[in-house]
């Protein structure tokens, strides 16, 4: 029997064999609620806090050769790993009261976030996290139709299909939590204020009709904002991230949170990275031509990278093909 240092859930074994990862019947639970387990690991990291949080960005799982795209097998084996070395996810609002507080992080914890709110959330993610007690906040585009029907699926987006109102209920009662990522997933940098406004609370409200909770987290489309959108974020949210690569530190602000896009996971040796004292490093050295190609980029262009940008609004004039994007 394995057992999940984090959790303290047993697990049936874990079988790595020629770097596949597979796993046993789900575990079972302890006496002790996922909370009290939570608080009594974070006590024992207490020791041994860290000044940096890595807040990991994944987008869909699967093996398409699209910058959206992670292959479930990279995600298996990186979670598997992350596990193996004694790391352990904590809630996004976990990690803003941390930062609100001024407090450093658990040693060897992490932050797991899925922009957009694709299907494979629920058939590839979401078994890999129970398996390992993990938790991760699910940022969702609604689309403007009406979700009050209890089994209405998002509309598809990308060309992939999207969450359905019962795969959302589950995971939360699973312990993943649910933010906004707006209505149609536009740069909301181009809006007007009221627009905005449509975009963030109109969002809210539908996913908090889907799941009958609050809805506290918000992810700005491709991961752009400004000071008005920033501003607007703070009247309807706790928190709110951004594309900037980088890690969660005393500086950051908790309405523009620094990311990891899993693009520069999207290897299993690259994965490994987070395990080392590299990956700092790593993160600051891949951010450095990332800002300089923005400083020498107009402006104009800078959203034009994203896929779903074109997948959601004409393309403006001018438009150019990328290699890079986040949101
Ligand atoms: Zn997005």
């Amino acid at each position: 029997m394995a057992h999940c240092p984090a959790f303290g859930l047993r697990s049936t074994q874990v079988l790595e064999r020629n770097g596949e990862v597979s796993f046993g019947p789900a575990r079972k639970r302890e006496d002790d609620t996922t909370e009290k387990l939570l608080e009594r690991r974070l006590g024992e990291a207490a020791g041994f806090m860290s000044a940096s949080l890595p807040v990991l960005t994944f987008h869909a799982l699967d093996d398409r050769a699209s910058v959206i795209s992670c292959a479930p097998r990279v995600f298996r084996q990186g979670v598997a790993r992350l596990h193996a070395r004694g790391y352990l996810t904590i809630p996004l609002s976990q990690a803003v009261a941390y930062l609100r507080r001024g407090h450093r992080f658990p040693d060897r914890a992490f932050v797991l976030t899925f922009d957009d709110g694709f299907q494979t959330m629920y058939t590839q993610a979401f078994p890999v996290l129970q398996h390992y007690g993990m938790s991760a906040t699910v940022f969702i585009t609604t689309g403007t139709a009406d979700l009050r029907e209890s089994a209405a699926r998002l509309p598809t987006f990308e060309g992939r299909p999207m969450l359905s109102g019962p795969e959302m209920r589950e995971m939360q009662r699973g312990g993943i939590e649910f933010g906004a990522h707006t209505l149609t997933h536009t740069d909301l940098t181009r809006l007007p204020a009221e627009r905005i406004r449509i975009e963030m609370a109109g969002s809210k409200d539908r996913i908090e009709s889907i799941l009958g909770t609050p809805v506290t987290s918000f992810a700005y489309p491709f991961g752009r904002s400004d000071a008005r959108s920033r501003e607007t974020a703070r009247e309807y949210f706790s928190c709110a991230c951004s594309d900037t690569l980088g890690l969660l530190s005393a500086r950051s602000d908790p309405y523009a949170l620094e990311r990891v896009d899993a693009y520069y996971l999207r290897t299993t040796r690259l994965f490994a990275l987070m395990t080392t004292r590299l990956f700092p490093w790593y993160v600051f050295a891949r951010n450095v031509p990332r800002q300089l190609r923005r400083a020498f980029t107009v402006a104009n262009f800078v959203t034009r990278d994203c896929p779903l940008a074109r997948g959601m609004r004409p393309t403006p004039r001018g438009a150019r093909g990328g290699r890079r994007w986040s949101g």
